[in-house]
């Protein structure tokens, strides 16, 4: 059906959507969803009226709708992930009609939300969280033209500018080859992505790390989607593991565990532990480590506005802490944004505003 031929909107009678009736809304607040004919979509949030809940990737920040009796829309990747870290299996899906599940490029199994339902008369895209450059665990992002884009806010100012990819990875590489002929290099790391993404890069440069058991975990998982990895985990003893202790090695860790695996390499060993951390947020935060590599699987601003141009919306809602301010840079940059919050508090009807939209 073409666009033009769904400018009607449609409300159904499902009790679901009453809230939405009521409000004149297709968006709603706090929890965040989004209605669409006798779906009313949690989106990465915990909302006891949704009757789905997408769930854009497997970070516990998205995670909070996750339960044994709720419906998903998921991928695959996310769902075994989940189970990986919760222990819980979601009754997912991946196929619901007038929804599509399109690649964000941030971890494995990250998914955008593409809204197409003929009961919305526009097209939505929810970003979840999503990055412009490669990904050595995620396939790259899909882009798609949409009518409304919800964005997230992780990275809202222009000043933080991520190098080059490959440009961090070889940093990576050398220090960690340089620091090995004196010493362990220990990294502190997220347990999902920023973990797999850290043993791809130093796998590329011939070493092989050893990983905690809950990094480990996730490891399978994604070597059974099809993402290569080589380490050594610390859960068990094998010979394997015996040989890398035998000379200097890297290790990975949570952050969590940080100050304790440090101390525990230092003691066992009596060698010089090098530290490490790499994360974006090392662009703004200081670290309690001796180096800190800017290693994002988010878009920096600059990222957003490749990422909006591509999607080409004729609105942007901004969500998350830095929304405000996102918008507001969006805003002097030319682009028609505001937070989410603020349209949904607002008396505006969004429905009244997209319907004005050609
Ligand atoms: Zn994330």
């Amino acid at each position: 059906m073409s666009r033009k031929a769904r400018k009607s909107y449609r409300i159904s009678e499902d009790t679901h959507n009453i809230f939405i009736k009521q409000a004149g809304n297709i968006l709603s607040g706090d929890p965040m969803s989004v209605c669409c004919g006798d779906y009313r979509i949690s989106l990465d949030r915990k909302d006891k009226l949704a009757n789905i809940n997408f769930i854009s990737h497997a970070h516990s920040d998205h995670t909070s709708s996750v339960n044994t009796k709720s419906k998903f829309i998921s991928s695959a990747a996310t769902a075994n992930l989940i189970n990986a870290r919760k222990s819980i299996m979601i009754n997912y899906t991946e196929n619901i009609p007038g929804m599509k599940l399109l690649n964000a490029g941030h971890i494995l199994g990250s998914k955008q939300l593409y809204l197409d339902h003929e009961a919305l008369g526009r097209t939505i895209t929810y970003s979840g969280d999503y990055q412009m450059q490669p990904s050595y665990v995620a396939e790259p992002i899909e882009l798609k033209e949409t009518d409304c884009l919800i964005i997230d806010s992780t990275y809202p100012n222009p000043d933080v500018v991520f190098d080059e990819k490959s440009e961090v990875t070889y940093t990576i590489q050398k220090y960690s080859n340089d620091k090995l002929d004196r010493g362990i290099v220990l990294f502190q790391t997220y347990s999902l992505g920023k973990a797999q993404e850290i043993i791809k890069i130093l796998n590329e440069s011939g070493i092989i790390p050893i990983t905690t058991e809950k990094i480990s975990q996730l490891n399978e998982v994604h070597k059974d989607h099809g993402v290569k990895l080589e380490y050594v985990t610390d859960s068990k003893e094998s010979a394997q593991l015996t040989e890398l202790l035998r000379s200097n090695f890297v290790y990975i860790c949570e952050h969590a565990r940080f100050d304790e695996y440090k101390m525990k390499l230092s003691s066992t060993y009596g060698r010089r532990v090098f530290t490490a951390v790499a994360t974006g947020f090392a662009q703004t935060v200081r670290f309690n480590t001796d180096v800190q590599f800017g290693l994002s699987d988010h878009a920096d601003f600059k990222q957003a506005k490749e990422y909006i141009d591509a999607c080409s919306p004729k609105i942007i809602y901004t969500y998350g802490g830095n929304s405000r301010i996102f918008a507001e840079n969006l805003k002097k940059a030319g682009y028609n944004a505001r937070p989410y919050s603020d349209e949904i508090n607002s008396n505006i009807p969004n429905l009244e505003y997209l319907a004005k939209l050609q």
